[in-house]
């Protein structure tokens, strides 16, 4: 089969991956499931992966086949596996965790101390066939299309549960900043809009990232560049701040707004990274102001989000690349010129 593999970690985009025929997996272990792709978004982690940047987080061996947001039609199973069966078309969440030990038994999958990453310990996505296991797929409902959906793997759950702990704190009156309107961020307002009564308030240096977030729901959507954010922001607010702000950035200036706009208790999820949080220690003393990081999500919220896409709540901007045009995905993404999200077709 083909799959589009990182022999060396490089800077250069327009080289990242070469195309190559390998081996078909097959479901040797009683647990696997081998899926036939259909859909693997590509993802900013993509670019930081080819970038070497997760060599001190993660085991990586290469070369390596790269994707992790992955979804088609099951073609085989192994022995044990009962939740789903040949023909079924099923999103994969990002993981294969073991079950068994304590953080699984919590739930929480990304904390599995057995974990497997497709894409990023093992072969992922961009591929004709995926091997994953039956604690990672999430039978699709009728009419949701797997090329569709895909990115919601990771991109999707990765809002979702950023939005969901901030939900957690929001109540109605109160408001919830989104920092960056892009192929994350365009979901996480939705999500929003779809779980809080919380006014969202979206900054994006692009125009058409503000005409978009006030289309999914923000009440106000503000320019970084030009208007000054923490006065706009204690306007709306009668002077106390936002109690949630959401950073689907990371970058120096974004984290450093935090701690500017928060109400008192206030949290800023860090959901994109690449930049760095400075600050004094006192600034989370004042206020118990926090920084919180986010690290894609649940099993089950990603069936969750699954819900919420089947009630019409949350849409997402695809646009649809074969796999032998992967590198130039990799670098319109690299120069911001990737609308919505970015799905390779195997
Ligand atoms: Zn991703
Ligand atoms: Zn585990």
């Amino acid at each position: 089969m083909r799959a589009a593999r990182l022999h060396e970690y490089t800077d250069d985009m327009s080289e990242a991956l070469s195309i190559d025929d390998v081996d078909k997996p097959t479901a040797t272990g009683s647990h696997d499931v081998i899926v036939e792709i259909e859909g693997a978004g590509w993802c900013q982690t993509d670019n930081h992966v080819v970038e070497g940047m997760w060599t001190d987080y993660v085991p990586q061996q290469l070369p390596l086949t790269l994707g992790h947001e992955n979804a088609g039609t099951v073609v085989e199973v192994g022995e044990e596996v009962t939740t789903v069966s040949t023909g079924d078309r099923v999103i994969c969440h990002p993981v294969m965790t073991c079950g068994t030990c304590r953080p699984c038994r919590q739930g929480e999958d990304m904390y599995c101390e057995n974990v497997a990453f497709p894409g990023l310990t093992h072969d992922g996505g961009f591929a004709e066939y995926l091997k994953t296991n039956d604690r990672a797929v999430i039978p699709l409902p009728g009419e949701v299309d797997p090329a569709d959906i895909a990115p919601h793997a990771d991109a999707g759950i990765t809002a979702y549960h950023a939005v969901k702990k901030a939900t957690r704190e929001l109540n109605p009156g109160d408001t919830a900043v989104v920092i960056g309107v892009g192929g994350l961020g365009h979901i996480g307002i939705q999500c929003l809009d779809a779980m809080s009564a919380a006014d969202i308030v979206a900054l994006d240096l692009k125009s058409s990232a503000r005409d978009l977030a006030r289309e999914l729901g923000a009440r106000e959507a503000f320019d970084p560049a030009s208007d000054d954010i923490p006065a706009e922001v204690e306007a709306l607010t009668d002077g106390r701040g936002a109690q949630q702000i959401i950073d689907f950035v990371g970058a120096d200036e974004t984290t450093a707004l935090g701690p500017e706009i928060a109400a008192p208790g206030g949290d800023h999820h860090v959901v994109g990274y690449g930049g760095h949080v400075h600050q004094p220690s006192q600034t989370l003393v004042d206020g118990e102001f926090a920084y919180r990081g986010t690290l894609v999500g649940r099993y089950t919220e990603l069936q969750e989000l699954v819900a919420l896409v089947d009630r019409g709540d949350v849409e997402l901007r695809t646009s649809r690349y074969p796999l032998e045009e992967i590198n130039e995905v990799a670098e319109a993404l690299e120069h911001g010129e990737i609308e919505g999200r970015a799905v390779i077709t195997p």
